[in-house]
């Protein structure tokens, strides 16, 4: 029909910190981009730090104060991303087209006012549109956000950007968010735990929340749980090859027969006994953490009586080595790590049972099963980790 108005495609990508980390490869990423946009895309490019970045100003920080103030900590991390998007817009420009860079906050992502590990609470890009009204190319700041109570500039915890791409897809309602790496999909294991690891093509949300809640380090768990929420098309694929097929994520994907999916695993997990059984711990053990400046860990599991954390290494590492002997928390074990068999639908007895059996074959005792909605997530001893995790990976 001559007068229908076709609308025009709103892609908005994510490129991770290895596919920015030199100044060549911030020019590849223009030219994809630039050449995107000419094909009439409206594109929004959210950025993470280049390379090691934001390792380095975690150690620089760690030199100058063994526990820095988090707030100053946020201030500091935030500059990696600043770099990035202020050198990949100066790369479109000298390409044509025109862009412009925002910072989080200018970008109106708003956040909790938790320093390190904020969650993003609403979004208000009004520049974000505008500067799309204008035709330009829009580069943010991953990973950053500020709290409207505070005032204060805070980041999303390590991994933060895909929930920045994530959260700025759903505001603008773009056609799908695409999460750009040097890996090229998801795949049913850590390619360098297990050289057989295979890429997946399509999985459910409820999948890679399972995935990403228990280890895998493919996108980070917020921004799965945002997408889910908020009905945003994620596809994972490669930043350099743009032909190699990626990972889609839907509610509705086209599933092969596997009855298990995947195996992933944390390296350090930390186990905890609350003496206070009374009460639930993780309001107080939270408030322990923040008022000793130390960021909030990833809770695996958790009683009244006993919880496994993990995480981010730099905060576990706070954590290791704090004294609670002034609280009612006991650490009880700490060379610990969790592996967890993903399956395609929930866990059913004869999938429970077709693990043990590969596990008793080799008399491999695990210290705590935990059921959660598609997964089998065992705790073993940190030593364990690698034998177990690809003698589960048989069963892929
Ligand atoms: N640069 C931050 C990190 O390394 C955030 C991100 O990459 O998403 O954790
Ligand atoms: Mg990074």
């Amino acid at each position: 029909m001559a007068n229908e108005i076709t609308p025009q495609r709103l892609i908005v990508q994510k490129y991770g910190g290895a596919t920015l980390a030199t100044p060549e490869k911030i020019k590849q990423v223009a030219r994809r981009i630039h050449l995107l946009h000419k094909t009439g895309t409206q594109v929004v490019v959210v950025v993470s730090a280049m390379g090691q970045t934001t390792n380095q100003l975690i150690e620089l920080a760690r030199n100058v104060s063994p526990n820095p103030h988090l707030r100053e900590l946020d201030m500091l991390l935030t500059v990696g991303e600043r770099i990035s998007m202020s050198l990949l817009s100066m790369a479109l420009n000298d390409l044509g087209s025109q862009a412009i860079s925002f910072t989080g906050s200018q970008a109106g992502i708003l956040t909790n006012d938790s320093h390190v590990n904020a969650s993003i609470i609403d979004v208000k890009a009004f520049r974000v549109e505008q500067a799309l009204k204008e035709n330009k190319i829009v580069i943010l700041a991953g990973f950053q956000g500020v709290s409207p109570v505070t005032k204060e500039i805070t980041t999303l915890g390590r991994g933060g950007s895909d929930t920045s791409a994530v959260a700025m897809a759903a505001f603008l309602k773009a056609d799908r968010c695409e999460i750009l790496k040097d890996v090229d999909a998801v795949y049913s294991a850590d390619p360098k735990i297990v050289n057989t690891a295979k890429s997946i093509q399509e999985l459910h949300y409820d999948h890679l929340l399972e995935m990403t809640k228990w280890g895998a380090k493919v996108l980070h768990h917020k921004s799965v749980e945002m997408a889910q929420l908020k009905n945003v098309r994620l596809y994972v694929g490669s930043a350099e090859d743009e032909k190699s097929n990626g990972t889609l994520i839907s509610d509705s994907p086209k599933m092969g027969s596997n009855r298990i999916l995947a195996v992933n695993s944390y390296g350090t997990v930390i186990h905890f006994s609350n003496q206070n059984k009374e009460t639930p711990p993780l309001t107080d053990f939270y408030a322990l953490l923040t008022k000793n400046q130390i960021g909030a860990p990833e809770i695996l599991y958790c009683t009244n009586e006993q919880f496994y954390i993990s995480g981010p290494k730099e905060n576990l590492d706070l954590i290791e080595n704090f004294n609670f002997s002034h609280s009612k928390f006991t650490l009880i074990e700490k060379t610990l790590c969790s592996i967890s068999v993903t399956c395609a639908s929930s866990p059913t007895e004869d999938i429970i049972q077709l693990i043990q059996d590969k596990l008793d074959a080799e008399n491999i005792i695990p210290i705590q099963k935990i059921l959660s909605n598609k997964n089998v997530n065992y705790i073993f001893q940190q030593k364990d980790k690698a034998a177990v995790v690809q003698l589960l990976h048989t069963l892929i």
